[in-house]
């Protein structure tokens, strides 16, 4: 497919989604800005595959600084602004989709703020393409009319929680939780609390499409065990609901595992 033969534009900042880790599950628009961009910012969530792709003089990562503590978001910021102010074109690569728990939406108002031109390349997020592939539709006609996306990283207990966990619990959709694997205890005692069935089937995605994918599954009320059992460690997504529960009933012909083969069956 010939795609649109255009270059980056100088001075324009592209806010980019690299899409769950699987570079072959990059769009094609984001394949051809990083291919040819000035310059790439990126962290680690993109996964190993994806930034490996990266030109190694030609990519720069933001995600951790020498001394293993996070940059500042403030200084991203800044450097994308005087990256694109030398003319540069600047590709700013997010795990996922950088609208979806990405700060791409701040990274935006901060260019908006400075005058630097950027798009938007919007993405496949791993809160839908994580449960994907581990065989979990978000929705289904039988089990789920709605999906909620929450972050897991706050306090559950704290009184300003910006998450209603008890008002999730009533919809009786789909809950899909990012950042989640740490909290995961906090929030599946509050949807408990708030009356959700502690039978309710939950699963535990991690590195969805990277090498070394795993898939955990449980309960409501077995979740917990489950984490620590199978050793399961960030990044992941957590899904929650009846949805959760239909993995079983495709499993056996699912071909969605890093290595391309069927799980063994005590991998299940
Ligand atoms: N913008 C990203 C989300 C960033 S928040 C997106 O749209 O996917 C970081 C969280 O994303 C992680 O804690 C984890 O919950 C989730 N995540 C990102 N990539 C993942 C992957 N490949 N597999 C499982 N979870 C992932």
């Amino acid at each position: 497919m010939a795609g649109r033969d255009i270059e980056p534009e100088s001075g324009t900042v592209y806010l980019v989604g690299s899409g769950p880790g699987d570079p072959e599950l990059l769009t094609v628009k984001a394949k051809r800005l990083l291919e040819r961009a000035d310059v790439v910012l990126h962290d680690k969530l993109p996964g190993p595959e994806i930034i490996e792709l990266l030109p190694a003089d030609r990519r720069e990562d933001v995600g951790k600084r020498a001394g293993g503590e996070r940059t500042p978001q403030s200084a991203i910021n800044e450097r994308l602004v005087e990256l694109a102010s030398e003319g540069k074109s600047v590709v700013r690569l997010k795990g996922g989709d950088s609208f979806v728990f990405g700060r791409g939406g701040e990274e935006a108002q901060y260019l908006a703020a400075h005058e630097i031109p950027f798009e938007v390349v919007p993405a496949v997020t791993s809160a839908i393409a994580a449960p994907a592939v581990a065989g979990i539709p978000v929705t289904h006609r039988d089990h789920a009319s709605s999906v909620s996306f929450v972050t897991g990283h706050e306090d559950p207990t704290k009184d300003e929680s910006a998450v209603d966990w008890a008002a999730l619990a009533a919809t009786g959709g789909t809950i899909v939780v990012l950042m989640g694997v740490g909290r995961l205890p906090d929030y599946t005692a509050a949807l408990r609390e708030a009356g959700m069935d502690p039978e309710t089937p939950v699963a535990l995605v991690e590195r969805g499409t990277w090498p070394g994918q795993q898939v955990a599954t449980g309960t409501l009320e077995t979740i917990v065990d489950v984490r620590d059992e199978e050793g399961i460690e960030p990044p992941a997504v957590t899904v929650i609901g009846d949805v959760a529960g239909t993995r079983e009933s495709v499993v056996d012909f699912l071909r969605n595992d890093s290595t391309g083969a069927v799980d063994a069956p005590e991998d299940r």
